[in-house]
């Protein structure tokens, strides 16, 4: 019987900022805690001594294929620090059904009846959309930091982020992507063929913050709530800030003022509607400061 206790979480997170968030030998997200010593021979969680292998090379140093030293170099130099970002890896989104959730808001539909979704657009820019092409569902997702830095993005279903944030995770069909320690810039589910469901998490973009909790969202600058807008068929889901005017959208938002707002005095009214809802979710959302 294998009593073998668990990794402690703060051990694992150490373990993927050490090996880029990826098999150390192909870069792949979806991966195993290896002990490189074997855990039958230690019986303990040395740390230094666990990398992350995909099934694939987990597979190939058990059976011998893969030799051990050969991890350990790989374990010095893992792939995707050496490339600043993940490999990219495919999500299985396909057909004509859409089926999007961005907190409490819902698009659906089928793509054939624009060839293009927007459930999130900012000043013009789909950063959530999928499209239609040669009848593939082809899913974009755009996540950028406080900096304006992208470290997630999804381009025709093709998955990548920086190995450069603070954490990364890819468990089940669910991936949360921190930028500090309990800070979560994005915690998405991916649930294909058809459904993306943003849980928590922000869009930034020109100066724009809209802010997404599992119960409610806002646009921060203006402190306007958008919960429970929903539709079907419809080409554009949130439209935020400059756009043209010609656009068909479940809500529009207009132009949002950038500069000079108050950004404190928003994150105080979001926490106290945080606060009346009972949602204790937004505690753990990048960027809103520390509790006060
Ligand atoms: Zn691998």
């Amino acid at each position: 019987m294998d009593k073998r206790p668990p990794i402690p979480s703060g051990m694992k997170r150490s373990i993927r900022q050490r090996c880029g968030f990826g098999c150390v030998v192909c870069g792949l997200p979806i991966y195993e805690y290896e002990h490189i010593d074997g855990w039958a021979n230690t019986k303990q969680h040395e740390e230094d001594r666990i990398v992350l292998l995909c099934k694939r090379h987990h597979h190939e140093k058990t059976n011998g294929l893969l030799p051990g030293h050969l991890v350990e170099e790989f374990s010095e130099s893992p792939l995707n620090l050496r490339s600043g970002e993940s490999t990219p890896y495919s999500l299985w989104f396909s057909g004509e059904r859409y089926e999007f959730d961005v907190g409490t808001n819902t698009f659906t539909g089928l793509l054939s009846s624009y060839g293009i979704v927007q459930p999130v657009r900012i000043d013009g820019t789909g950063l959530l959309s999928a499209r239609l092409e040669d009848n593939h569902y082809m899913l974009t997702l755009h996540i950028a930091d406080e900096g304006g830095r992208e470290v997630l993005t999804i381009v025709d279903n093709e998955l990548t982020f920086s190995a450069l944030v603070y954490d990364v995770e890819l468990v089940g069909h669910r991936l949360i992507l921190r930028d500090g320690y309990r800070k979560i810039l994005i915690d998405i589910e991916f649930q294909p063929p058809a459904g993306v469901k943003i849980r928590r998490g922000r869009f930034l973009r020109n100066g724009i913050e809209l802010l997404v909790t599992e119960n409610w969202s806002s646009i921060l600058n203006s402190r306007t709530l958008l919960s429970g807008n929903s539709a079907e068929n419809c080409w554009i889901g949130l439209a935020i800030g400059r756009d043209s005017k010609h656009i068909v959208s479940a809500y529009r938002s207009g132009d949002v003022t950038r500069e000079g707002w108050d950004r404190r005095g928003a994150i105080r009214w979001a926490r106290e509607r945080a606060r009346e809802m009972q949602d204790e979710t937004i505690d753990e959302i990048a960027g809103l400061g520390p509790l006060e």
